[in-house]
């Protein structure tokens, strides 16, 4: 289990994420909701150790993360789909999934994850040779997903899979997910698509201001009255 606790996060005075507690299963999706600034991606970058945690702690499978390095983190089974993605465009697809397989734990698997990853976006496979800056938004995300998946996670943490995608390929790539899902991997996804986030998550919790608000099933969190109003619009 992943589990966040009490997980506190300040940039200088400003409280981004004040206090936040869930926790993950392997297997399951869980989605955080929130605005812009909300600090969704404060969250994230604090599991993952690329930000400082102000108080609280990271605990996976009973053993406490907290202090412990990005590159680390990766170590434990914890792979971060930065929003923006994070690819290297000026290197092949297969060049950048390769670079996902550094941890000790994927190394000598990675022939038989490159072929997972082919599986679940076999537009990857025909591209592999394909620099990826001259690859649409979509595929990038593929290859960001792909890279992240070639480190061997128990948990996945995408922040903002479906940014800037068109809604057809949102879909897309929503259900490659369900599919690394179907793994064992455990998903967590902070998203401002609502809609399609909840159609794909177990369960959810709304976050305001770095604060969490809400929580329930997705089906709970869709027919929330607070949800619709606040993120789609009222209907
Ligand atoms: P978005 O969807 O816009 O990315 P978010 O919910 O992911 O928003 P965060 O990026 O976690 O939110 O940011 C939460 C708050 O912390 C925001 O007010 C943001 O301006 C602030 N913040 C984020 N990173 C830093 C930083 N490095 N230094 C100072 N303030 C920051």
């Amino acid at each position: 289990m992943l589990e966040l606790k009490n997980l506190t996060v300040r940039y200088g005075k400003h409280l981004a994420v004040d206090g936040v507690s869930f926790s993950v299963t392997k297997g399951e999706a869980v989605v955080v909701l929130g605005a812009n600034g909300a600090g969704k991606s404060s969250i994230l970058k604090a599991v993952a150790g690329t930000v400082a945690l102000s108080d609280g702690s990271v605990v996976l499978g009973g053993e406490t993360l907290t202090g412990i390095p990005a590159h680390k983190v990766t170590n434990h089974g914890i792979a971060l789909v930065p929003e923006g993605r994070g690819v290297i465009g000026r290197m092949t697809v297969e060049e950048n999934l390769r670079l996902g397989a550094t941890p000790q734990r994927a190394r000598a698997s990675e022939d038989d994850t490159m072929a997972q990853v082919f599986e679940i976006f076999p537009r990857l496979k025909e591209r592999r040779s394909q620099f990826v800056h001259t690859m649409s938004g979509g595929e990038q995300q593929m290859v960001a997903v792909g890279r992240a998946m070639m480190s061997k996670p128990d948990y996945l943490l995408l922040d903002e899979p479906s940014l800037g995608l068109a809604p057809i390929v949102v879909g897309d790539m929503f259900k490659a997910l369900a599919r690394v899902r179907e793994t064992g991997v455990g998903l967590l996804i902070v998203e401002q698509n609502v809609r399609i986030s909840l159609r794909h998550a177990d369960r959810g919790y709304l976050l305001e201001a770095g604060r969490i608000t809400g929580s329930g099933t997705s089906e709970e969190l869709m027919n929330d009255a607070a949800v619709r109003q606040a993120f789609l619009g009222g209907d």
